[in-house]
């Protein structure tokens, strides 16, 4: 495909086949199913990251609850950053996409008498948390891609890795991607994309996220002119493996798990999350929010009261007195896991646990519907930033606002598909220049002078370094140079592999291009926002400073390649900023 010509043209295509990414192809499918649907994604659909989410999914359904509270617990637990509409827009349909999961065959957990079953969640003031026991990624994945199955209009690219999005006249017209079974690349012609490429935890060294959480549409919605929002708030999330960063899920603690600190104490008590209950209290010690806890644990560190471990300070959290009947029935998972990467069995014995790198926040700037400022161009799931999530995301409001979102964007994508006009000769050209570019730099066999492998570490212990769950301008700034450093020497990365099929080394050096320029935009924007707010504490700016930094940031991508930083305004509609109290 050297000349650039498309080898496929659909109506709309999908990057990324996660939560979002399926969602959005069946909304594509149900709006006109008449439009050729693509789905293009670096791995086989159900090993997406999306498999792996434990916990739950947030939607109001229990007597008593209102879709208000939903809405206010989002709203202060987003330290007031989020965009009040979306977050209307969210807990309203998130109930239905959860129902209309269950006929699509996802075996929500249920209660004796047959209802719904919810748990308690972190931040959350009631119980609204769906859940399929503790596997609940893996049946809503599942029963995603099963009924996109049923679509005839719907071609899938498994193992087909994007590099570039064609953009020409400020509209998308489709993307350049390798087949990582043969090392083709192809162009593909699209009248509208749907960037759903999940997260980017793989910037930092420590983290839940899967090897494939590298940021890619991130970096490529950033390079065609998108820009990127609230790129600063990254979360932490308290209990991570210590050596794996495995996830222990917070339903371990919404179940009555409790966070002790090495003198075996309910550590959290001396946070202002409230006081000691042997059940769980909603919004109080264990199910206080991830940014707060997370920051507990530093302080912890830093009065000496946490154990050593061979990894650094941990603490330990401690289901005993749960019982091995509510631990087999609600956390199984959490036992397997336990059991098979720390030789730990939970009904006996405490599991170390340490704050690890989880959910990015930010994202690329949308509308309500997913739309970016590209015309043609949406995104949606974690890796768009709409924003619900502001300033820290609260447990189990992610993958409901993949649903969501991932439907609003395919619906709006298929209508905006339905009235385009087909592309234009000019960006054959450009898709011919992104082949020659992956041909001659990265699969042209140069040995190269610098590996991927150790810009990569150096990348990774930069943002560990200087953009943690605590941060400040000196180790900021020093980072932001690093990083300048490493794109200069990202230039030297040769890929010496010289296997056409499923060269890993060219799939990471094109993985690692894309982190950079993620790691770039959170440095960046971390810097400019000078206070304190959910998941970013600056400890030369503590307090939260609305007066200034009540706005969203973007990041766009400047003339000579660096990131630049404005401001839009945070959409406020009922609930004016206040402080943030959680255990009373
Ligand atoms: C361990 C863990 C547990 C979690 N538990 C919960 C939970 O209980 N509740 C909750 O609400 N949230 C949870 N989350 C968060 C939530 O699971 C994710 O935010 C969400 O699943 C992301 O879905 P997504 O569709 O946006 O992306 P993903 O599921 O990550 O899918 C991304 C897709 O993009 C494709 N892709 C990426 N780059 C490219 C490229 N360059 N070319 C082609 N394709 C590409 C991938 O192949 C993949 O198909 C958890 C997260 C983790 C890591």
């Amino acid at each position: 495909m050297s000349d650039g010509g498309f080898a496929a043209t659909h109506d709309v295509l999908l990057v990324g086949g996660g939560g979002a990414g399926l969602r959005a192809a069946i909304a594509i499918a149900e709006t006109d199913p008449r439009l050729d649907v693509a789905v293009v994604s670096k791995v086989y659909p159900m090993r997406s990251h999306t498999v792996s989410a434990e916990g739950g999914a947030a939607g109001v359904i229990a007597e008593g609850d209102s879709l208000d509270e939903h809405a206010y617990d989002t709203v202060s637990g987003s330290d007031w950053l989020g965009d009040q509409d979306a977050i209307e827009a969210f807990v309203e349909e998130a109930p239905r996409e959860l129902l209309q999961l269950e006929h699509w065959g996802c075996p929500w957990s249920r209660q004796p008498d047959g209802h719904v079953a919810v748990r308690a969640f972190g931040g959350m003031k009631r119980m609204r948390t769906w859940f399929a026991a503790d596997k609940t990624g893996f049946h809503m994945l599942h029963a995603l891609f099963q009924t996109s199955l049923k679509y005839d209009r719907l071609t899938r690219y498994d193992e087909g890795f994007v590099t570039r999005l064609l953009v020409d006249d400020g509209r998308v017209h489709g993307v350049v991607a390798v087949e990582l079974t043969t090392g083709k690349i192809h162009s593909i012609g699209a009248k509208a994309v749907i960037l759903c490429t999940g997260g980017c935890g793989k910037v930092f060294p420590f983290t839940t996220n899967a090897n494939i959480n590298t940021g890619d549409g991130m970096a490529l919605a950033y390079r065609a002119g998108a820009p990127l929002k609230d790129m600063e708030f990254v979360q932490y999330h308290p209990t991570g493996l210590p050596f794996t960063g495995i996830l222990i899920t917070e339903a371990a603690r919404a179940e009555g798990g409790w966070l002790l600190n090495g003198d075996g104490y309910r550590y959290l008590q001396d946070y202002d999350l409230g006081t000691p209950s042997p059940t769980p209290v909603l919004r109080s010690m264990e199910l206080g929010p991830r940014d707060r806890l997370s920051q507990a644990f530093v302080h912890e560190v830093e009065k000496g009261r946490t154990s050593h471990s061979p990894y650094g300070p941990i603490v330990h959290l401690d289901l005993r007195h749960l019982g091995e009947k509510l631990i087999e029935a609600k956390l199984p998972f959490v036992r397997e896991l336990c059991l098979k990467y720390e030789r730990i069995d939970p009904v006996h014995e405490l599991i170390p646990v340490r704050p690890v790198v989880h959910y990015m926040m930010g994202g690329v700037h949308t509308d309500l519907h997913g739309a970016t400022p590209v015309a043609g161009l949406y995104a949606a799931g974690e890796t768009a930033c709409v924003s619900i999530n502001g300033a820290n995301r609260l447990g189990s409001n992610s993958l409901p606002e993949c649903l969501v979102f991932g439907a609003r964007a395919g619906r709006a994508a298929a209508t905006y598909a339905t009235g385009a006009r087909p592309a234009p000769s000019s960006v054959h050209a450009q898709a011919a220049d992104e082949v020659r570019r992956l041909e001659r730099e990265l699969l042209g066999h140069r040995a190269g002078t610098e590996r991927v492998s150790r810009i990569r570490d150096e990348m990774q212990a930069t943002m560990e370094e200087s953009a943690g769950i605590y941060r400040a301008a000196p180790a900021m700034k020093k980072g932001v140079d690093t990083l300048a450093e490493l794109q200069q020497r990202m230039a030297g990365v040769g890929v010496a592999d010289t296997s056409r099929s499923f060269n890993t080394e060219l799939v990471a050096a094109l993985e690692l291009a894309n982190m950079l320029d993620v790691a770039e935009c959170i440095l960046r924007s971390g810097l400019e926002r000078e206070e304190s707010r959910g998941a970013h504490q600056r400890t030369d700016f503590p307090a939260r400073d609305d007066e200034r930094f009540l706005v969203h940031q973007l990041v766009h991508r400047g003339p000579d390649g660096s990131p630049r930083v404005g401001t839009v305004p945070v959409t406020i509609t009922r609930w004016p900023p206040g402080e943030r109290v959680y255990g009373r």
